[in-house]
Formats: structure tokens, C-alpha cells, sequence
């Protein structure tokens, strides 16, 4: 009786067992390591033409006629292409639509808000007790707004705006924290024997004077030490040989850098002209002031100090306008909602007509639409996605891709289930919810004062 049960039993597991193994070695001739892909947004095949929105449609066209094939041919297929999974425990094949990840599309921009969040979340960690313990120190909302001809911005300027942000944050900062900036000045790390930087009892980093080497080091108040972990970066010495792609190990390096972050987020108001700012900064309080109950009661923000002066200035560099609105407050809530505060706004798309989407994705190529400087600008970022879960119950395995295998139609492996999907690592899922610091509201513009 026994044997004829694992007889009923193992014949079974055999043919279903070789059925997939059969599929798999079908979906690999015919897709390939490389999968499913096109150079050109005309070879996308008349099916999946046929079922976009015509407002998918319209935003690839137009995608198209700015030079972007391959984002095109990305949003086209958003959701129309899966990877395939295969569990090591029950040996389950599972499946995962592959989203575009373009900035202005509708699907993806929640999934990519989850991704910029576990990117940027590491920051905070990354600061130093030292500099976290200054007084004054602290996360704030910082965000900007310039001034607009009621045409959208072209890459260029987008460019010299990021360009302004970032000089005006350094400078009022600078300016800010003075002595300590000046005591930094042509300073290097003093290292330990292991090549560690050296750092004071109360955690500073110790320097000394390039130019007086023979001086007895000084600690940095304000200062910190940023490590850049061993990686492999280009080669191009071996590249002018002609190894094509040849890669070194480049050593683990530290910079000393003065304390600060800032995460700056690029936005478009309602109207897709208005580009403006917001950021979440760490660091000294700013001289900066503005009229709350103006803001709460007509909606208008009057603001003045050292920050909004050295916006004016540099705006007026940049444009020959000066643009004034600018809002910095401490983060009541903490890192998580001031982070969540910058990126909410990459969660939704501005509602436009599709070629005004397909118009901003395109300048938006221009410059990186999440940017970190201050101390940490430089380091690597990456949002690490958590393995997939076995969507067989009870088996809570994490799956693997099919090896050699790479992205194929939806449609061709539609029957599979889905995995369970877990997100990054450190998204905002991760955190208490509190989403509900206060930027400036959308729309505002400042008068002058
Ligand atoms: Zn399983
Ligand atoms: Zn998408």
C-alpha cells in the first residue's frame, strides 16, 4: 500500500518536472539571456502597440520625437514583460512584471519613490555622532522655487538651477559655520597605521596644514571623515589599449569634508512650468525667517535673512533675475518625514497632457532629478531590492531568477503566479508612517519683501 502511494506520487512530480524543464529550455532558445528587447521604437511589435492607453501612446510618440527610443520602447512595455522565477525549495515557477521605471510613468512612480526612499534613507546613518551632536544641528525642510517665463525649462537651465541650489546652500553654510570652515582649509587626514583616519577623544577628525607639515595635528570640529569603500571603476589606460570595458580596483579612500547633506529632489508644479525644489538638509541652522501666519492665512510667503539673500544673488548670476522663495524649517518629525517630504512628490506625476510627460521626462535627462551633496556627495547609493518570496503557501522561500534566462512577454508566461514581492531594503514602508511636515504648499510663490 505504501509504495503504491509514493508510486501515485512520484510519476507525477517527474512529468511536471520535466514539462518545466522542457519550458524553460523553450523560453531560453527563443528569448535568451537578453530577452525581449528592440533598438528602435518601431520594431515593438503591432500587439503591444495595439493594447496601450492612447495616452501611452501619445507619451511614446512624443518620446520618440525628442530622441528617446529606448525610453520609449521602456514605457511601452511597462508591465508587458516578466522575469521568471524558480524556487530552490518546492521548485515553483513564478513570475514578476517588469516595470519601465520612467520618472512620467503613472505605474511606475510609486515603485519609484519606494526606490529613491531606500536609496536616501542611508544618509542619516552615515552622519557622524559628532556632527549629529552640534548644537543647532538638525534635519531640515529646505526648499526653493525660481522664478518662471511661463515656458517649461529647458535642460540647460534645469542645469544652472541645481547649479544655484547648490552654491547657495555651500555659501549660506560656509558662512554660517565660518571658524570652522576656515580651520579645514588646505587640511589633510592624519591616518592611523591601518590607514584609518585619526580621529580626537571627542570624535573630530585630526589634520594638519599641507603647507606645514611639520605642525602638531589639529582637531576639526565640524569636520568629518568619508569613506569611499574599495571598488571597481574604470580602467583607462587599459580602456586607450583597447580592452574594452577593462575595470581596476580602485582602494578604499577618505576625504575630509565639512559636516552637511543635503537631498535635493527636482519638482514641477501643477502648471509643468514651475520647477522648483525641496530638499531635506542636515546641518546648522541657517539665518533665515518668514511670516507663518502670512503663509497660513493668504497663502503668501514673505521670507528674508543670509539663505534668502544668497539666493537672490545667485540667481541673479545665473538668470540676470533674482528668484526669492525659499523656505527652511526644522524637521518637527525627524529624517523619515523631511525625506519623505523631498520625494512625495515623485510618488505622483503632474497631471499633464502625455507629450507635456513625455516633455518633462526629457528634460529631466538633463541633470539627476535626486542629488546628494554635502559631505557625502560622491558616495554610491544603490536601493538594494529584497529577494522575492514563493508564492506557494506555506513555503516562504526566497526565489532566484532562472539562470540565462532574461526578460520575456507577459503573455507567454501569464499561467504562472506572481512572486510575493518585499520591496527595497530601508524603504519608507520600514519607518512610521508620519508624512505630514509641512514645505511649502504647491503653488505658492513668493512676493518680494
Ligand atoms: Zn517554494
Ligand atoms: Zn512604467
Amino acid at each position: 500500500m505504501r509504495s503504491s502511494v509514493a508510486l501515485d506520487y512520484e510519476p507525477m512530480d517527474w512529468s511536471d518536472s520535466m514539462a518545466q524543464t522542457f519550458r524553460l529550455r523553450d523560453l531560453k532558445e527563443k528569448h535568451g539571456e537578453r530577452g525581449v528587447g528592440f533598438t528602435e521604437f518601431a520594431q515593438v511589435p503591432n500587439k503591444i502597440i495595439e493594447s496601450l492607453t492612447p495616452e501611452i501612446l501619445r507619451q511614446c510618440k512624443e518620446s520618440v520625437s525628442l530622441g528617446m527610443e529606448q525610453n520609449a520602447i521602456r514605457l511601452a512595455y511597462c508591465q508587458k514583460r516578466a522575469h521568471v522565477f524558480e524556487c530552490p525549495n518546492c521548485g515553483q515557477l513564478s513570475k514578476k512584471a517588469a516595470s519601465c521605471k520612467n520618472r512620467m510613468c503613472p505605474e511606475c512612480a510609486p515603485r519609484n519613490f519606494d526606490i529613491l526612499f531606500a536609496r536616501f534613507a542611508k544618509i542619516d546613518k552615515l552622519i557622524p555622532a559628532a556632527v549629529r551632536c552640534q548644537l543647532g544641528y538638525g534635519w531640515h525642510v529646505l526648499d526653493f522655487s525660481f522664478r518662471h517665463d511661463g515656458d517649461m525649462p529647458t535642460q540647460s537651465e534645469l542645469r544652472l538651477m541645481v547649479k544655484v541650489i547648490r552654491r547657495t546652500v555651500e555659501r549660506t553654510v560656509k558662512e554660517t559655520r565660518r571658524d570652522l570652515v576656515r580651520a579645514g582649509a588646505g587640511c589633510k587626514l592624519v591616518r592611523n597605521e591601518d590607514g584609518t583616519p585619526k580621529l580626537s577623544a571627542d570624535g573630530w577628525p585630526m589634520a594638519i596644514k599641507v603647507k606645514h607639515p611639520g605642525n602638531d595635528p589639529i582637531e576639526l570640529k565640524g569636520w568629518q571623515a568619508v569613506e569611499f569603500s574599495a571598488h571597481e571603476g574604470p580602467d583607462n589606460a587599459a580602456r586607450k589599449r583597447g580592452i574594452k570595458g577593462a575595470k581596476k580596483k580602485i582602494p578604499t579612500s577618505w576625504k575630509l569634508r565639512f559636516g552637511y547633506e543635503l537631498i535635493r529632489v527636482t519638482e514641477f508644479g501643477f502648471d509643468n512650468v514651475n520647477a522648483h525644489f525641496h530638499s531635506a538638509f542636515f546641518g546648522p541652522s541657517l539665518d533665515y525667517g518668514f511670516d507663518e501666519k502670512l503663509l497660513k492665512q493668504s497663502r503668501r510667503l514673505v521670507c528674508w535673512g543670509r539663505l534668502v539673500d544668497i539666493f537672490k544673488e545667485e540667481s541673479l548670476k545665473a538668470f540676470g533675475e533674482e528668484s526669492y522663495t525659499v523656505f527652511f524649517q526644522k524637521a518637527r518629525q525627524g529624517f523619515e518625514s523631511v525625506l519623505a517630504h523631498a520625494l512625495k512628490y515623485t510618488k505622483k506625476i503632474p497631471s499633464s497632457t502625455p507629450e507635456g510627460l513625455a516633455r518633462l521626462e526629457h528634460v529631466l535627462q538633463g541633470t539627476r532629478r535626486v542629488a546628494l551633496l554635502g559631505a557625502h556627495y560622491g558616495i554610491p547609493l544603490k536601493s538594494k531590492p529584497r529577494d522575492p518570496i514563493c508564492p506557494t503557501p506555506n513555503c516562504g522561500a526566497a526565489v532566484k531568477r532562472v539562470p540565462g534566462l532574461g526578460l520575456v512577454p507577459l503573455s507567454e508566461v501569464a499561467d504562472l503566479p506572481d512572486v510575493k514581492d518585499c520591496g527595497y531594503e530601508g524603504q519608507a514602508a520600514d519607518f512610521v508612517p508620519s508624512d505630514d511636515c509641512e514645505g511649502v504648499p504647491e503653488g505658492i510663490q513668493a512676493r518680494a519683501p
